[in-house]
């Protein structure tokens, strides 16, 4: 059948996104054929867009996504046709209509949550969920700084932690930004152009933060390894200003025998039962109150437009893309 996706011929700015008419054959061996209803847009996608995380081209592009199960190859088990399901992970291609998924990593969208939701907050969520409980697992009365606090990874991750018992510094870079993250549960807020290693020792008393939550990379990676207490742990996720230099072991010596980590999140859902383990701990932190704030829609054929924002640091919460 014909379907219509977004596609790139060459890495660039938001321009090489171009919507286009492709072929999709039947769902093949253990896949399902997925009409989505939302798209969960991820600022990876722009990784991906500009080649720092290569690709082979020409690609579709974008890890997540919402919708109805519509048709399935042989030997699916578990997952019917019309029923809600949700996915993230490789291979990318989910800026599209409709196309084929592992039905092994498909996962039921839960009742009362909506497509809109499950597309914003599967990959977000689960990263929350692994930078939390797994890279550092939080606790009780630690002290962790987390950046972009007012973004999509960000709004989860601050309330989540706040669930864990933690006291949250967010890092934004606009006031309006700060009223968002503190009414998401951010304790005190940093912002991006302050001393923010200073800030954070005059907030934990001059002992450092357990842990750092580092999305933004290359500026701020050295800020926050001198916001952390001794044995304090940098989890370094994201690329937000570039990836981060290299640099010798004897920076982590230096400032107290710290422990650095550089995660992905799909190194902790590598199987059908961590996966699912995964997501009930993310919807259980639903239950409990995390609310999953779309900040903003935009078709599916303006995804160049919602790329621009996101680079631009103007959505806050997640961006949904409407096909
Ligand atoms: P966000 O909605 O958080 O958007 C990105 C935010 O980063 C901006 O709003 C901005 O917030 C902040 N930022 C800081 N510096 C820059 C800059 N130079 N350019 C653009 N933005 C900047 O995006 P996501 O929720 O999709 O992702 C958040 C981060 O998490 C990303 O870095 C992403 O790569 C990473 N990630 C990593 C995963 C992993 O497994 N390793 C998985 C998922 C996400 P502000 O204006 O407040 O500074």
């Amino acid at each position: 059948m014909k379907t219509h996706a977004i596609r790139i011929h060459e890495y660039g700015g938001p321009e090489v996104l171009k919507w286009e008419e492709v072929d999709l054959p039947d769902p093949g061996e253990g896949e399902a054929r997925i009409c989505h209803t939302a798209v969960g847009l991820n600022l990876i996608d722009t990784y991906h867009r500009k080649g720092l995380y290569p690709l082979e081209l020409p690609a579709g592009i974008g890890s997540e996504a919402a919708g109805v199960v519509e048709a399935l190859g042989h030997g699916v088990a578990d997952i019917g046709i019309g029923d809600r399901v949700v996915y993230t992970g490789m291979p990318v291609g989910s800026y599209a209509e409709r196309r084929n998924f592992m039905a092994d990593r498909l996962v039921k969208i839960p009742e009362g949550i909506s497509d809109e939701v499950a597309a914003s907050v599967l990959l977000k969520g689960l990263t929350s969920w692994y930078l939390l409980r797994r890279s550092y697992r939080v606790r009780e009365g630690d002290a962790i700084l987390l950046y972009a606090a007012a973004g999509g990874v960000g709004s989860l991750a601050s309330q989540w932690a706040k669930q864990l018992g933690a006291t949250v510094i967010g890092v934004v870079s606009t006031d309006d930004k700060a009223e968002l993250a503190k009414s998401q549960g951010c304790d005190h807020i940093i912002l991006s152009d302050d001393d923010i290693a200073a800030r954070a020792r005059e907030l934990t008393d001059g002992e450092g933060v357990a842990a750092v939550y580092d999305s933004v990379g290359k500026d701020t990676f050295l800020a926050s390894l001198d916001s952390l207490r001794f044995h304090g742990t940098m989890v370094s996720f994201g690329n937000a200003s570039g990836p981060v230099e290299p640099i010798s072991p004897l920076e982590l010596a230096q400032r107290g025998s710290l422990y650095l980590t550089r995660p992905v999140l799909f190194h902790f859902i590598r199987t059908r039962e961590e996966l699912t383990a995964a997501c009930g701990e993310l919807f259980a932190a639903i239950d409990r109150g995390m609310r999953v704030r779309v900040g903003q829609t935009y078709a599916l054929q303006d995804a160049a437009q919602a790329h621009l924002d996101i680079e631009a640091r103007l959505t806050t919460g997640s961006t949904v893309l409407l096909p």
